[in-house]
């Protein structure tokens, strides 16, 4: 799933297609797909409004429109969001479309369907995005944006101070940092030497310290570098390359690049961990607490499956040739240019 960097890429690639733009209409085909209205109250409620802004919070777009409204789009696991001319084709896993007045259309397409769409009002008074006027705020649950300034290690600690739990789980945790998933928790916890299970509470100052720097540099280094394009994600504008600088994300029985010995590779929580049990030591009391856990170990051998799910480019070429067609390699055409404005770059 993208996580903050992929999501940030998304909204910057988008920003300089949309800003300007007014919606004419839009059309779903998958109405689960709107999270906070029916199909036909959707196109009414933004016809005739200005995108004014493309942001991101956590995970999630932000479509700033004129009239005090955002668009909320969460990609989930194979969301991906185009701006091509209104008579390129059209495949099967467009979900939804924004009608632009100019002639072009903003497409989410979205093979499995987890992708969710919102339109809130912005508090006139508070700035938030919430449910309704007078309503609860929409990132009310989210904690603060890791790469936000007012993100130091002093905030870092403070927040830390009430946790008990294990470091992986608690990193995942989007009420605790916005915009971290399976990717980027590997990489910081692999980068400061802590392990995944080691417990919040047995965090020292040093510790502390490690791992704010290694979540803020490397989601820093990952905004850089347009994100890893893993499984399904690309962008409007094309894929990442972060995934070639990734140290332990899906390298299962490669060699630590620090220390040399395998990958090794855990299931917490559902989710598949990476990590190096020489450099990111558990003392034995978190051993004890988590041997279950340590039980699914797995890093004697690689695993075909991490090489190629961080490799294949075949879904994402399929999702641009959808768009675009074969011979097309740029998503994005602004109007009034004769190359697709992904080639011109
Ligand atoms: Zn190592």
């Amino acid at each position: 799933m993208p996580e903050l960097p992929e999501v940030e890429t998304v909204a910057r690639d988008l920003r300089p297609h949309l800003v300007g733009a007014t919606i004419a209409g839009a059309r779903c085909s998958w109405a689960r797909t709107l999270r906070t209205h029916a199909p036909d109250a959707f196109a009414a409620a933004l016809a005739g409004r200005a995108i004014e802004g493309v942001g991101r919070r956590a995970k999630l777009v932000v479509v700033e429109l004129s009239g005090g409204v955002a668009l909320t789009i969460h990609l989930k696991m194979t969301g991906g969001l185009f701006v091509v001319p209104a008579d390129a084709a059209q495949d099967p896993y467009v979900r939804l479309v924004l009608e632009l007045a100019d002639g072009r259309e903003l497409r989410f397409r979205d093979i499995r369907k987890f992708g969710r769409v919102g339109l809130y009002p912005r508090d006139a008074a508070t700035g938030e995005l919430v449910t309704e006027p007078g309503g609860a705020a929409v990132f009310a649950g989210h904690g603060p944006e890791p790469l936000e300034e007012a993100f130091t290690l002093q905030a870092f600690r403070g927040r830390l101070r009430s946790r008990t739990g294990r470091l992986k789980p608690l990193l995942l945790d989007q009420a605790f940092i916005a915009g971290v998933g399976n990717i980027y928790a590997d990489e910081a916890l692999w980068a400061a030497r802590l392990h995944p299970l080691r417990s919040a509470a047995t965090l020292r100052r040093p510790d502390e310290r490690r791992l704010h720097e290694a979540i803020r540099s490397i989601l820093a280094e990952a905004v850089e570098r347009r994100g890893s394009s893993i499984d399904d994600y690309t962008a409007p504008d094309g894929d990442g390359q972060m995934q070639e600088r990734l140290n332990v994300y899906q390298r299962t029985g490669e060699p630590c690049p620090r220390c040399g010995r395998p990958i090794r590779r855990v299931v917490i929580g559902a989710r598949a961990t990476h990590f190096c049990s020489w450099c990111q030591r558990l003392s034995a009391a978190d051993r004890t607490a988590a041997r279950r856990i340590l039980a699914t170990m797995t890093g004697g051998t690689p695993r075909p499956t991490d090489r190629t799910k961080r490799a294949a480019a075949t879904r994402r070429a399929a999702a641009r040739a959808a768009m675009t067609g074969p011979a097309a390699a740029g998503m994005a055409t602004a109007p009034g240019t004769a190359a697709p404005a992904g080639i011109a770059r």
